[in-house]
This record gives C-alpha cells, structure tokens and sequence, in this order.
C-alpha cells in the first residue's frame, strides 16, 4: 500500500556500539514525535538484530541492504531471505547502485531477489537510476525503462504492489549533487506510468516510489512535496539523528 517513507541506508558506516547509540536515538526520537512518514533503516547486516530487539514494537522498520539470490547452501559470505526472514525483519534493498557498480549486480538477479523477498512476504525496496553518462546522453529514461521491466516486470500486479521502488540517479549518491525536485518528479512520474501502462493505474497509484541522491535536510521537503515523491532513501544524512530527524519532519 502507497505510504510515506523515509528510509536510512547506512551503507558499510559505523562500529557497534556507535550504530547501537544511533538506534537508541532514533527510538527516543520515534517515541517523542509523531512522524508523518514510516521510518525505515537499513544497517548492515550484523547489526541486522539488534536492531530488530531494539525497535521490538516495529516502532521502525528494519532492512538488510542486500540478500543473496540463492536459497541456501554453499555460498560462502551470503545472507538469505529465509535468515533474515527468520530474525523477524521487514526486507532488504535490491540492487542498490553500489551493489550493481562493486558486483556487478544485474536487473535479471534483481529480479530473482525480489522474487525471494516477496515468497517470504518481505518487502523488497527495489533500486535503481541511471549514471552520469546516461544522464547526459539524454536517455536517462530508456535506461529506468530497461531497469524497471526487467526486474520487475514479470511480477503479478498483486506481487508488484508489494514493491517499494527507490530511483536513485547514481550521479547524485554521495556527490553532494542532487537531482532537482522537478527532475525526481519527471522520473517518478514516468515509473509510475510504466507501471499503469502494464498492469493498472490503480496498481500504479498503490506502488511508493522513493527518490535517493544526496537528500540532505535542506532539500528534502521540496522533494518530498512532489506528487510522485513518496520518500526518500538517504544515505549519509541517515548517519546523524540531528539531519535524519530533519528529513523525517519534510513531511510535517
Ligand atoms: P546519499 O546516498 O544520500 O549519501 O547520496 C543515498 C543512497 O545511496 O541510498
């Protein structure tokens, strides 16, 4: 079902005891405002329970930044959906740019993990976004296209509703660079018609797309404010409960 998001992708950042004192802010946070959004975070995958024990009333929803497209078995360093279905947690990124830029992660194994996520009834938080490159060329568009069908579009409409999507244009990950609210929106917009076009509007309009790159505390409310804005996914700004509480309330 559509809703407001934000969710904090605190990629490989913060030791133990630092990213337990994030999490325990982020609780006191939670428990003494009333947030106009959900509140999502997705810390690496050995901090994946304690945050789980920390948040134990779902006060904040909780996710992997990866699974393995296996089930189980011999894969050396993978986690699987039934692990992480197992401690309780609500899903896990897909093929963020950093996944597909470092391993060479494909829309094809996007697709395969999504699968994986949705059997389990988890939520896949399916990423995607063109370059800089792409961008420049013109067929920024094209390439979403492309991203978008092949990983998701074999899904049922009942399975794609399930899917939050997040367009991050990789030009604006942790560059400082942002795309402008008009040009989140153009995106947004255009991902959402896809959807229409091959399944329904209704199953469109049910679908939160998130928009990641850059959202700082000072830009997130005018992205926010954009129709097919739904949320955001915020890297590095997610790392400090000072700018995180900041773009939580872009929505008040
Ligand atoms: P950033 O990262 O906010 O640091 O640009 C966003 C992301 O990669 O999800």
């Amino acid at each position: 079902m559509r809703k407001n998001i934000v969710a904090g992708n605190w990629k490989m950042n913060l030791n133990y005891s630092e990213a337990k004192q994030l999490m325990l802010k982020l609780l006191e946070y939670k428990k003494n405002n009333k947030t106009n959004c959900e509140v999502w975070i997705a810390p690496p995958s050995l901090y994946l329970t304690t945050a789980k024990d920390t948040f134990d009333n779902g006060e904040i929803g909780v996710f992997s930044q990866d699974i393995s497209e296996f089930r189980s078995g011999a894969y050396t360093g993978e986690t699987s959906v039934e692990m992480i279905s197992s401690i309780g947690i609500n899903g896990s990124l897909v093929s963020h740019s950093e996944r597909r830029q470092f391993h060479g992660e494909t829309d094809s194994q996007a697709n395969v993990k999504i699968k994986n996520l949705l059997d389990k009834n988890l939520t896949p938080i399916y990423c995607n976004g063109e370059n800089l490159e792409q961008r420049k060329s013109g067929k920024y568009l094209d390439v979403v296209k492309n991203q978008t069908e092949t990983a998701l579009f074999n899904l049922s409409a009942d399975e794609i509703q399930k899917v939050v999507i997040a367009y991050e244009p990789v030009w604006a990950i942790g560059t400082g660079e942002t795309a402008s609210a008009d040009q989140a929106q153009e995106v947004h917009a255009f991902i959402r018609n896809l959807i229409a076009e091959k399944y329904e509007k209704e199953v469109a309009d049910e679908i939160s797309i998130l928009y990641g790159g850059s959202v700082k505390p000072d830009n997130a409310k005018e992205i926010f404010s954009k129709p097919d804005v739904d949320g955001g996914l915020i890297g590095g700004a997610a790392l400090k409960i000072e700018d995180f509480s900041k773009i939580i309330e872009g929505f008040n």
